[in-house]
């Protein structure tokens, strides 16, 4: 399954622009394989050159990228933790996500209402904030008192539990999203992973700006860096008008009217790259007579696992993994090449996949 992001925000910010802007750019990227799951959820490929360079050199037809899921979530407004707006329908859609990318509106535009009256990027995401913290607060109040219960019958494990409760509460009441709430034991861990939280997932913060303000910001992206900088947070700065209409452009277009507006590359690529980096992935590769292809996997999966993702054959009847680094085959030019040169290493289940391997897993079942 991809990892999938959701993209959160106040109404009026640019959420279903910027969503809009990602199908269409992964649907005109007519080599790769893009599809729209429904009217609100898009798997969108993650550029990485690397993955062209590897089909240039290895001579395959086709290329194809990781992907990522994004879902545009809908009804986020002041009081939504008490069922304002769509209310607790979306806020279960933010607990199926592993990256939340909230959308925070620095255009000014007396066309497009504004929920709150006026643009205000502070404001906006402290709303935003609290209504997840609140959701939060309730689910592990809830589950204290469930722990409590349990507990009066004298059992240790829910008298533990309950304590941990009580502790993810306080940071909680103190304004601090549980992402920054990290417990030593394993057992915690997993009781707090059970809670599924809203405010566990990673964040990153797209400033929406106007055309005009993308090559050298705006102050209110100013104010968003600073409060990115005390979530240890990164922020994108896109005009999701601009990217929208970056899609409908033929490629040579699109070049000319990136380069007119001052960028080197459409911002939708850079909230992809830093959407993936967010989620703590590494890519490695495989490729054949027919396809590259560019997997996703997280940090510390070993050989065996990653055979495992491709299929589950590869895992079962795992011989070795045919490894070598991209940059290195990319060095020698080609695959026979790097055999010829010694360079391809045969590693064992346990090996620890490294982001950029190009790998032939064999096996036999
Ligand atoms: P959502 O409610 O957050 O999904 O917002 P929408 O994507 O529907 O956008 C609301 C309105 O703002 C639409 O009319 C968009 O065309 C407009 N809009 C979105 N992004 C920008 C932008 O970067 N600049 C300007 N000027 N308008 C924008």
């Amino acid at each position: 399954m991809p990892l999938r992001c959701g993209i959160i925000g106040l109404p009026n910010v640019g959420k279903t622009t910027l969503f809009n802007a990602l199908s269409g750019a992964a649907a005109a990227a007519a080599n790769y394989p893009f599809c729209t799951i429904e009217p609100n959820r898009g798997n969108v490929p993650v550029p990485d050159d690397r993955l062209d360079r590897l089909a240039e050199a290895c001579n395959t037809p086709k290329a194809i990228p990781a992907t990522i899921e994004f879902v545009d979530i809908a009804g986020l407004v002041a009081g939504a933790s008490k069922g304002e707006g769509l209310g607790n329908a979306f806020l279960g859609h933010i607990r199926q996500v592993d990256a939340l990318v909230h959308v925070v509106r620095c255009f000014e535009e007396a066309s497009v209402t504004h929920v709150e009256g006026g643009v205000d990027p502070r404001r906006d995401i402290e709303i935003i904030e609290t209504e997840l913290l609140l959701k939060d607060l309730e689910t592990v109040e809830r589950s204290a008192q469930k722990a409590a219960k349990q507990a009066k019958g004298g059992d240790k494990t829910a008298k533990a539990q309950e304590a941990f409760c009580e502790r993810m509460a306080a940071h909680l009441g103190k304004g601090k999203a549980a992402r920054m709430f990290a417990p030593q034991r394993e057992e915690e861990r997993a009781w707090k992973r059970a809670l599924f939280l809203l405010t566990s997932s990673p964040v990153l913060f797209v400033a929406n700006v106007n055309e005009a303000d993308l090559p050298h910001g705006h102050r209110h992206v100013a104010t968003i860096r600073e409060i990115a900088a005390t979530r240890a947070t990164r922020v994108v700065v896109v005009c999701a008008d601009f990217e929208a209409q970056l899609t409908e452009l033929n490629a040579q277009d699109r070049m000319e009217f990136l380069r007119a507006a001052g960028l080197a590359r459409p911002g939708l690529d850079r909230l992809i790259s830093a959407a993936y980096d967010l989620l703590g992935q590494i890519t490695f590769f495989t490729h054949g007579p027919k396809q590259s292809r560019a997997w996703t996997i997280e940090q510390g999966t070993n050989a065996q696992e990653a055979a495992g993702k491709i299929h589950s054959d590869f895992a079962r009847g795992f011989i070795r993994a045919e490894t070598i680094a991209i940059d290195e085959l990319l060095r020698l030019g080609s695959e026979t090449a790097a055999r010829e040169a010694g360079a391809m290493r045969a590693e064992g289940k346990e090996y620890v996949v490294r982001d950029g391997d190009v790998i032939l897993f064999r096996f036999n079942v």
